[in-house]
């Protein structure tokens, strides 16, 4: 019996799995499937031939070196000890670092640089909120243990379960959490920003500001539901994707802040990202550790350069500005715009990671790794940025993704 197992599929990072020979116990249908037996990338291949890693490895370097403006990507599924070698690796090559933020919870992070956040750790939320507001996510399908573990029904030591907690849903449509809520709204998509105003002014004692209706709320239900956040004791809001990916991006989650630091004027409050993969966290915290920023990071000029939609990869890929990339346990080809891509498919791309996936049929160089927490150990940040270590619970004739950055910067 292995205890105290972290699951290293999504954000939440579960950190109370045991595991006896291949049976996991507290696993979501999400972390099972991630520690069930799937296809594996068999051996490191070059152009579809198996070769050795020591060979795989050598052909990588050379392709890094020689290109202008290599792309470097991924990164939110492995440690931290493998992207800080990563980051060093793109800071010597004067290539480009993105991660997969830029695809979802970047607008979180400019918001964050603009506003700053009044932010706090999941333990928080389940020991004290008394309301727990989810905004724009959807925790039962995507966070399966974050309403047992830490928000909804979580028994904490001043909030004692779900009886003492108010779980309020704001979302466009009827998802499986707004099954959990005592007050679940539906709004109009592309009015989040709209709505965090009017609760600011309803908030702020300016009601006669509200219009009659706001992203399909009357005033009176704004007015109501301000009254409802006040009266927390300590609360928390939770958003996500519905936030950060509809009109107004960064400027919603800008909106948010402003609206928890309002609340916080009245009572306690704080505010959290919902975070997907297990270690996106930590693709941020690191190159922010190492040369300042947490994407969209490029060295071409020897030092770093922050430029979103410029050094974000699909854009850079886009307009063609990158001969050669690096993907690291991410699937691009499966999440990018065609055109990013097209261009994949025309320049040089290695790829690191455990399990076979669309990228693999674009690659030239295929560099299989063992997978982390369960064949390979390390430190991760939850969503909650709480680092955390991860850890190898069985071998594999696989090398790490520390150990194939450690040989790869070695060899560059
Ligand atoms: S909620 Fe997330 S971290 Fe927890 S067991 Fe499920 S997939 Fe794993």
């Amino acid at each position: 019996m292995v205890k105290d197992v972290v699951c290293t599929f999504c954000g939440n990072a579960c950190d109370d799995i045991e595991f006896e020979e291949e049976y996991g116990v507290n696993l979501c249908p999400l972390g099972e499937a991630k520690f069930s037996k799937k296809d594996r990338i068999k051996a490191p291949m070059i152009d579809g031939k198996e070769v050795t890693y020591e060979e795989a490895i050598e052909k990588a370097a050379e392709i890094l070196k020689e290109a202008k403006r290599p792309l470097l990507y991924g990164w939110s599924s492995t440690v931290n000890e493998a992207i800080r070698l990563g980051v060093i690796i793109a800071e010597k090559i004067g290539g480009i670092y993105d991660q997969c933020s830029s695809v979802c919870h970047a607008p979180t992070t400019l918001a964050m640089i603009e506003q700053g956040i009044v932010g706090g750790t999941l333990g928080q939320a389940k020991n004290r909120a008394d309301i727990v507001v989810f905004w724009g996510c959807n925790p039962v399908e995507a966070h399966p243990r974050h309403p047992t573990r830490y928000s909804v029904m979580a028994k904490g030591f001043l909030t004692k379960g779900r009886l003492d907690r108010k779980v309020i849903v704001v979302d466009v449509r009827k998802t499986p959490t707004a099954y959990l809520a005592t007050d679940f709204y539906v709004v109009k998509p592309n009015s989040d920003f709209a709505i965090f105003t009017a609760l600011r002014s309803a908030i702020n004692g300016n009601e006669n500001a509200i219009p009659d209706e706001v992203g399909g709320l009357k005033r009176d239900e704004i007015i109501n539901l301000a009254e409802k956040l006040e009266k927390a004791k300590y609360g928390v809001i939770f958003f996500g994707l519905g936030i950060t990916h509809t009109r107004g991006h960064e400027r919603n989650v800008e909106a948010v802040i402003k609206l928890v630091q309002d609340l916080n004027r009245k009572t306690r409050y704080i505010l959290q990202p919902m975070r997907g993969h297990f270690n996106v966290v930590g693709s941020g915290e690191v190159p922010a550790w190492e040369v300042g920023f947490e994407y969209a990071i490029d060295f071409s000029r020897k030092y770093a350069r922050f430029s979103p939609g410029e050094f974000t990869a699909v854009e850079a890929l886009i307009r063609g500005d990158c001969d050669a990339a690096m993907i690291v346990a991410s699937d691009p080809v499966a999440h990018f715009p065609k055109k990013a891509v097209d261009r994949l498919k025309e320049i040089p791309v290695i790829q690191i990671d455990p399990h076979p996936n669309l990228t693999t049929k674009v690659a030239n160089v295929v560099i299989p790794t063992a997978i982390v927490g369960i064949e390979a150990e390390g430190t991760i940040y939850r969503m909650d940025g709480i680092p955390l270590r991860v850890k190898k619970i069985r071998d594999s004739k696989y090398m790490s993704d520390i150990e194939v950055m450690e040989k790869l910067l070695e060899k560059i």
